[in-house]
């Protein structure tokens, strides 16, 4: 039986692989594949595949068997196709060995270029080229790379040597040095790498490719890829792929250089051509900011010729993947090579604007438009802008490039770990550096947005900042990065902890604090901005329109006060899934008529404070309903512990022993007095497991009695008015059916009751929340009495968990570092656990009562992986919070969509089932 494939060769217009491949070939090796065979312009190379690196692991770092001959096989192919042969002193061929897994991790991995070079080669490359100064700083580019990737010697220290070469000949561009300069470089470098390793330097070729391969395996359990992989929720078990590629060299003098390109504007979507390109230049020098690079169609005049070919591949790429790519190509003396293709990552505004773009140009659906944007991505949409009357009042200190669009104001942070101290302390910051690297990841996540001196638009920050959502200004050439604790910008000085407001739509940084105002779309919602004056919430509500042509669920918001339940009708709530009474009580003129209630020592007195409370909370709901414009209201009765209402037990005790020593009223010291004491009788040690939910309602029917009376009385008024509406009364933490009926029956009584009065009938109807395993467990006879359900996975995951939703955090967190769980199921609803629960309360629940009402109300009901699975439990509505309901419509639509290719046989393949592996609020493609 012959070895299993582990290489995948491509070249001269023909490749093992395909772009579907990426599982096993890793993206980049895919696209290489896809391109090659697209008889685009691409150097030969192979492909060791993710199955090859998580074998090696299998077998403690050592090749499967058949790998190495497999690519050594494919190693003579290259040398075939490109007339040179690897380690040849007279004529060799170099290589480059790249990482490249499913998901690209941005700089998380490691490439090595100029594989091959030696004392020997490198004098047949000059010869060969007749160009001594690329030789040999093609040399001095391998010795740096290949020693601190592979061998692990700190980059720096070689950058420090070039710096000290560089000043010491008075250039300040590496371009400057010539061949006899970069050969010493060569030789420092290389005594530099013996005192470190004790050993020499390399020199058989195949040693270093096999020793390249292997860094690149092992940048797999790197640091930084480790923490990138937390962060994206990145499954280890995908393993990485390693691309062999021959070179092509950008460094040959001014016809040569190396480029990264996007075929649509990343930032804003919009539909022009965008990229940068350096000139004399290899691989990474474009995207590490070493040299400005330039605007890439400063080509057109410089080498028309490869512009042409470029603006021909990128169109027919493009083309071909049907959605905005990213590119990296090489100029290898005026000769067009690509390197790399992917789709490109984008903000959610530009996603929102691409895929809105593709639809008109024909070149998608609308039901592919909406796969392609990332539910989560559309919060972009809702960021807040600066106050344009704000901002004009300030003069910039300088100009970068806008690469991730919105408003940051915050304190400056020049470090990363300083980032996350200072967001710690609850600050709002704004990261300044010369550049950010991947070491940088944790303090960019801290951050409300990024400013940094270098790179462009492809630059480390960039790309970040539009995978996380964030504001960045990058490539601001005012910017000078002082010292540890200050930097200077447009000149003028500013210190760790001083404000600066940067925009990252215009590029613009600013001193100060500048105040900022919500979005365009939330101003349309708010009727401040006309829909016609802003092109962001035409595509944003087209878009949702589309959306609501094709999802099955319905939409609802968690809304107590009128303008929350108007905010939720803008984006398109079909109703309210949860008002929570208790919210009522809490403001300010409520709250003392509220512990007055509590303290009173009999039912009537109780009544008494109650009967104030009821025509508030009955204008609360007449507010509701009238904004709500007959589309359901689901009402909860009071659910919390009481003892929320009072205030806390130390507190009373220092403000009595105050009062008591500063001889203070005698009345007010007695009534504190038994404050103090009912606080204490009401304590509870559990007090989420206590008296709360219907167990007030039951033990306190007063309580109930009257907030069905308001719910009621404001339901005929409105009625009055020519409104129909049909509230849902909801019944908190029901456990046993026996709960149920008590609360219902009185809740009937009092409904029966109450319409009389008015001279009314409405209907009206009385469910519960399922938020205890009980209830779940027993949903086939509380079904007899409750005439809907909604699951209130907040509580229902920490009951089924038996995990504080108030303290889970820091053990969610350790959690997940020490892999115990891959998500929090605070966040993300737990399909296997709480989601056996849901989906046994509905199918039994449904068996008593088939027309039973079915939604959500917990947090889940606005993340897009736990409403893809609320979709597929055949629940009716999600009900999520007013700023999440187009987030739901997108997720929603997606879930019905994925549904649709599973019956047609297709693999679902929604952003939303792929951000169920990630961390909300992100996404992650390619770098
Ligand atoms: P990353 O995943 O960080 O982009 P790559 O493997 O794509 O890393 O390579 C890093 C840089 O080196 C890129 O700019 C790429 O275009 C360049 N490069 C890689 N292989 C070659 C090659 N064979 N010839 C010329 N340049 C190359
Ligand atoms: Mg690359
Ligand atoms: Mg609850």
């Amino acid at each position: 039986m012959g070895t299993k494939k582990y290489v995948y060769y491509f070249g001269d217009g023909k490749a093992d692989g395909t772009g579907k491949m990426k599982e096993l070939l890793g993206g980049k090796g895919a696209g290489l594949a896809e391109m090659t065979n697209l008889k685009i312009s691409v150097p030969p190379g192979f492909t060791i595949s993710t199955e090859a690196c998580l074998e090696y692991y299998r077998r403690k770092k050592t090749y499967p068997p058949g790998m190495w001959d497999q690519a050594m096989n494919a190693l003579k192919r290259v040398e075939r196709s490109m007339g040179a042969r690897f380690g040849d002193p007279a004529n060799p061929l170099l290589v480059s060995v790249r990482s490249g897994a499913r998901a690209s991790m941005p700089g998380m991995m490691d490439t090595v270029l100029n594989v091959g070079l030696n004392e020997q080669t490198v004098k047949g490359l000059a010869a060969k080229t007749h160009n001594e100064r690329f030789a040999q700083d093609s040399y001095r580019r391998f010795v740096t790379m290949y020693s601190s990737i592979v061998l692990g010697i700190e980059r720096d220290r070689f950058e420090e040597l070039l710096k000290r070469k560089k000043a010491e000949r008075r250039v300040s561009h590496d371009t400057d040095l010539d061949a006899k300069t970069l050969q010493e470089l060569v030789v420092q470098f290389k005594a530099l790498v013996k005192h470190e390793t004790v050993r020499d330097f390399p020199e058989d070729p195949l040693e270093q490719l096999k020793m390249a391969i292997n860094a690149v395996f092992a940048s797999w359990y790197g640091k930084r890829a480790i923490e990138y992989r937390r962060i994206y929720s990145i499954p280890e078990t995908w393993g990485t792929a390693v691309n062999v590629v021959a070179m092509v060299f950008g460094n040959m003098g001014e016809t040569s250089g190396t480029g990264v390109a996007f075929t649509r504007d990343p930032a804003s979507g919009n539909p022009i051509f965008f990229g940068e390109c350096l000139m004399n230049a290899q691989g990474e020098d474009v995207v590490a900011g070493i040299r400005t690079p330039l605007p890439v169609n400063t080509l057109a005049k410089t080498l028309p010729h490869a512009y042409k070919e470029l603006d021909a591949t990128y169109r027919k790429l493009e083309r071909h993947y049907r959605d905005m790519l990213d590119l990296e190509f090489t100029i290898q003396e005026g000769r067009l090579y690509m390197l790399q293709t992917r789709v490109g990552k984008r903000t959610g505004i530009a996603a929102v604007r691409i895929a809105t773009d593709m639809v008109k140009e024909g070149v998608i659906s609308k039901e592919e438009a909406l796969r392609r944007i990332g539910p989560d991505q559309l919060a972009q949409y809702l960021y807040p802008i600066f106050d344009s009357k704000e901002e004009d009042k300030h003069q910039p200190l300088g100009k970068g490039l806008p690469a991730g669009p919105g408003a940051a104001a915050g304190k400056i942070a020049l470090t990363p770990d300083h980032a996350v101290e200072m967001k710690a302390r609850g600050e709002r910051v704004v990261l300044v550096r010369q550049e950010t690297s991947p070491d940088d990841i944790h303090g960019m996540n801290a951050s409300l947005g990024f400013l940094t001196a270098r790179g462009g638009m492809t630059s480390h920050a960039a790309v970040v900042a539009r995978q996380m959502g964030k504001v960045c200004v990058a490539g601001c050439e005012a910017v000078e990065v002082e010292g540890a604790t200050s930097v200077k910008i447009g000149g003028r000085s500013l210190k760790e902890g001083e404000f600066l407001s940067i925009n990252g739509s215009t590029g613009n940084v600013y001193a100060g604090d500048i105040p900022v105002v919500e979005s365009e779309v939330i101003q349309v919602i708010q009727g401040k901005l006309e829909p016609s004056q802003s092109d962001k919430y035409r595509r944003f509500a087209m878009v949702l329109s589309w959306a609501d042509d094709v999802r099955r669920l319905r939409v609802r918001a968690n809304a107590d006060i009128p303008e929350q339940a108007k905010i939720a009708r803008g984006f398109g709530a079909e109703g309210i899934g949860l008002c929570r009474t208790e919210h009522m009580f809490f403001a300010e003129d409520r709250v003392p008529i509220m512990q007055k209630m509590i303290l009173a020592s009999t039912p009537e007195e109780r009544e008494r404070y109650l009967t104030q409370l009821l025509p508030l909370q009955k204008q609360d709901f007449i507010g509701l309903y009238r904004e709500m414009k007959g589309f359901p209201v689901t009402i909860r009765l009071l659910d919390p512990p009481l003892h929320e209402f009072l205030p806390k037990r130390e507190d009373l005790m220092v403000e009595i022993a105050r009062l008591e020593l500063t001889g203070g009223d005698s009345a007010v010291i007695e009534e504190r007095h038994r404050l103090l004491a009912r606080v204490e009788e009401l304590h509870e040690f559990n007090p989420m497991l206590g008296l709360r939910g219907c167990r007030l309602g039951i033990t306190m029917p007063e309580i109930t009695r009257m907030q069905t009376r308001a719910i009621i009385e404001a339901a005929c008024e409105v009625a009055k008015e020519g409104k129909k509406i049909v509230p849902e009364i909801m019944i908190p933490l029901v456990g046993m059916l026996s709960e149920m009926k008590s609360q219902k029956d009185l809740i009937r009584e009092v409904a029966e009751e109450t319409m009389k009065q008015c001279g009314a009938k409405l209907s009206y109807l009385i469910g519960t929340m399922i938020e205890l395993p009980r209830a779940a467990v027993t949903a086939k006879r509380i079904a007899e009495e409750a005439e809907f359900f909604s699951f209130g996975t907040n509580d229902l995951t920490q009951t089924t968990f038996g995990l504080s939703r108030d303290d889970a955090a820091k053990i969610v967190d350790y959690y997940k570092l020490h892999k115990i769980l891959d998500t929090d199921p605070f966040a993300v609803l737990d399909r296997e656990g709480v989601g056996a629960l849901m989906r046994m309360a509905i199918t039994e629940g449904r068996q008593t009562r088939p027309d039973l009402k079915l939604g959500i109300c917990g947090e889940h009901g606005g993340e897009p992986s736990s409403v893809e699975f609320c979709h597929q439990l055949g629940l009716d509505y999600v009900s999520c919070s007013p700023y999440r309901v187009a987030i739901a419509r997108l997720a929603a639509a997606q879930a019905a969509l994925a549904e649709k290719d599973a019956t047609a046989g297709k693999k679902p393949r929604t952003p939303a089932a792929r951000s169920s592996r990630r961390t909300s609020r992100s996404r992650s493609r390619s770098w």
